[in-house]
C-alpha cells in the first residue's frame, strides 16, 4: 500500500484549480483543442453500451466527476441521458456551468454538488453512468478504491463506471504543478479489482498529439 498523503496534496490541487479560467482551455491545461477528439471517442465508446433492451444500460441519469465547467456535461451526457449530476471540488467551476452550458439544457443538470470525490456519496442505486475524466490523478490510491466503491453501489441495473485518464508508461508519476499523479495502466487495473469492480471495456483513446500521455477509457462494474 502507498504511504498516507498529507492534506496538502488535497489543499494544493484546490489552489491549483482555484486560478485557472472557467473554460474548456482551463480544463485541458491548455490542449482545449483536443476536446473534439476526445468527445467523439467518449461517445463511441458509451454509445456501445446504450439503448433497448437486455443488458443495455439505461440513459435516465448519468454523473459527471471532477466535471469543471461541464465540458463533458454539454457535449456528452446531456445529449444521451435524461438528467446529469456534475461533482467537483471547485465552486468556480460549477458556478460558470449553466452559462456554459446554456440555461435551456442546464434545466437537465439535477444536481451540482461542490465536493472532493474522497468525501462525496454518491446516493445508491441513482445512475445508469458515472464518468470519471481527468481527476483519479487527484486521489490517493486509498482514497481512489472508496470512491470507485461507492460508484459501483451508485449504479442501477447494467449502470457502467467509466474512467477516463492519462496514463503514464511505468509506475507512478507525480505532477507537483496541480499536485496529482499519473499511474500506469496496471496499477489502475489493481486499484479498481481492489474496489470490487470488473472491467467490461477498455480502449486507447486516438487520435490525440504525440507528446501527451497515453489516454485510456475503461468500463467498470
Ligand atoms: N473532467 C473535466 C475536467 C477536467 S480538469 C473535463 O474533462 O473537462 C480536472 C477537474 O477536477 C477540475 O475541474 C478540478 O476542479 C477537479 N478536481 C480536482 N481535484 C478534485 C477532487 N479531489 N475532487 C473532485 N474534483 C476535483
Amino acid at each position: 500500500m502507498e504511504t498516507p498523503t498529507p492534506q496538502s496534496f488535497y489543499t494544493q490541487a484546490e489552489d491549483y484549480w482555484r486560478d485557472v479560467p472557467p473554460t474548456v482551455d482551463g480544463m485541458l491545461g491548455g490542449y482545449g483543442s483536443i476536446s473534439n477528439v476526445d468527445l467523439n471517442g467518449s461517445k463511441m465508446f458509451l454509445q456501445k453500451f446504450l439503448g433497448e433492451g437486455e443488458g443495455k444500460t439505461g440513459t435516465g441519469c448519468a454523473l459527471d466527476c471532477g466535471a469543471g465547467i461541464g465540458r463533458i456535461t454539454k457535449r456528452l451526457l446531456l445529449p444521451l441521458f435524461s438528467t446529469v449530476d456534475m461533482v467537483d471540488v471547485t465552486r468556480e467551476f460549477l458556478d460558470q456551468a449553466p452559462a456554459y452550458l446554456g440555461p435551456e439544457v442546464a434545466q437537465r443538470v439535477g444536481h451540482y454538488f461542490c465536493q472532493g470525490l474522497q468525501d462525496f456519496v454518491p446516493e445508491p442505486g441513482r445512475y445508469d453512468v458515472i464518468w470519471v475524466q481527468w481527476v483519479i490523478g487527484h486521489l490517493t490510491d486509498e482514497h481512489l478504491v472508496a470512491f470507485l466503491r461507492r460508484c459501483g453501489s451508485a449504479l442501477r441495473p447494467n449502470g457502467l463506471v467509466v474512467i477516463k485518464d492519462n496514463v503514464a508508461f511505468e509506475g507512478v508519476v507525480p505532477d507537483e504543478t496541480d499536485s496529482s499523479v499519473c499511474r500506469d495502466l496496471d496499477i489502475v487495473r489493481t486499484l479498481v479489482r481492489e474496489a470490487g469492480l470488473r472491467i467490461v471495456h477498455e480502449e486507447q483513446q486516438t487520435d490525440f498529439p504525440k507528446e501527451i500521455y497515453q489516454v485510456h477509457t475503461l468500463a467498470l462494474r
